[in-house]
């Protein structure tokens, strides 16, 4: 039987509808959570990031800025701007898009941020709380990742997860936070041997790799859930007829026609839904719950620090 759907569009709205709601009662005793957005350079698929993440305070009631810089900002010219946001009492999260110009010192920027403020979770202060399981502002892809398969109540306690991918943003959160609920975590890398073998070991595989469907059949065990963190471009359409399945390619090919490229995960569509269990796609998989996050971030940062329950 083929996977089913973990249908990431479907969740992050009824997560978006809760802060819409918390957020509506939190205003109507005088605070309106706000989220400033600071975006440096003209990187594109930043700005459409930076775009939707504005849209959606703006949906849910949530107070959102944008602040643009060229691309010749200096770190302390982008460290500036990071204090004078801490210092705004009305400002409960901070968001710097990544990634950076060369020329700034990200961890700086990073570091700048009050951990109070830090809605990404990326702070020292935040993985150390995360890492303890203290009760911390966590990544947005791998919280949303949890609230999914929480959602569909997939068993996490107890299960084998592995993790592809050890980046500070998804990989290691995502373990950390898998971990804290009690699944037994394998993380792995490029260095990992035999890679095949060690994922068709999980219950709960987690792709977070970025390189298009590099997870194939081969690497999935029967029945497993399969989390589809990669965002990809795909331009060729003999390989979107040879990495989708049957009925999605005419749509996929259309999508190239069109702009010159579709969207794909780090998971091979075609192969993987015939062995997985459950399965996230792309898009409408993890993405939209990335979003969902923030905006669920954003106003825990405001009830942490401006103490209204
Ligand atoms: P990074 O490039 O920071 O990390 C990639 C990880 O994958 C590294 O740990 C790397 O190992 C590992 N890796 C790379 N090649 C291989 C390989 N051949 N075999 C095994 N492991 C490999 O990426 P991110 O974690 O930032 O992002 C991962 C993907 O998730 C990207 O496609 C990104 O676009 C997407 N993403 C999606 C989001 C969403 O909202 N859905 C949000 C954030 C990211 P090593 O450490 O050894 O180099």
């Amino acid at each position: 039987m083929p996977a089913q759907i973990l249908n990431g569009t479907l969740v992050g709205e009824a997560l978006k509808q809760d802060v819409a709601a918390r957020a509506a009662k939190l205003i109507a005793q005088g605070l309106q959570p706000g989220l400033a957005v600071v975006i440096v350079g003209d990187n594109a698929a930043s700005k459409v990031y930076v775009g939707s993440k504005v849209k959606a305070c703006q949906a849910l009631g949530l107070h959102s800025e944008k602040h643009e810089l060229p691309a010749s900002t200096t770190t302390d010219e982008l460290l500036a701007l990071v204090q004078s946001l801490n210092a705004r009492n009305e400002i409960d999260g901070i968001l710097v898009q990544l990634p950076l110009p060369p020329q700034i010192e990200t961890r700086r920027i990073l570091e700048a941020i009050d951990p109070l403020k830090d809605v990404d979770g990326f702070h020292a202060i935040n993985v150390g709380r995360l890492s303890q399981g203290e009760d911390a502002l966590t990544p947005c892809t791998p919280t949303g990742v949890i609230a999914l398969l929480d959602h569909y109540q997939i068993p996490i306690a107890g299960q084998h997860a592995v993790v592809i991918g050890r980046s500070d943003i998804v990989g290691k959160p995502q373990a950390m936070l898998l971990l804290h609920r009690h699944a037994t975590v394998t993380i792995c890398h490029s260095r990992t041997k035999d890679l095949p073998a060690v994922a068709r070991t999980a219950d709960i595989l987690v792709a977070a790799i970025g390189r298009t469907a590099m997870v194939t059949g081969d690497y999935v065990k029967e029945g497993a859930v399969v989390i589809d963190v990669g965002i990809n471009n795909l331009t060729s359409p003999d390989e979107a007829r040879r990495v989708f399945p049957d009925a999605e390619i005419p749509q996929r090919l259309e999508g190239i026609a069109k702009r010159g490229y579709t969207l794909i995960g780090d998971v091979e569509p075609r192969s993987v839904i015939e062995k997985a269990g459950w399965f996230t796609p792309v898009p409408g998989g993890v993405g939209p719950l990335t979003i969902a996050m923030l905006m669920q971030n954003t106003l825990k940062a405001a009830v942490m620090r401006r103490g209204k329950a």
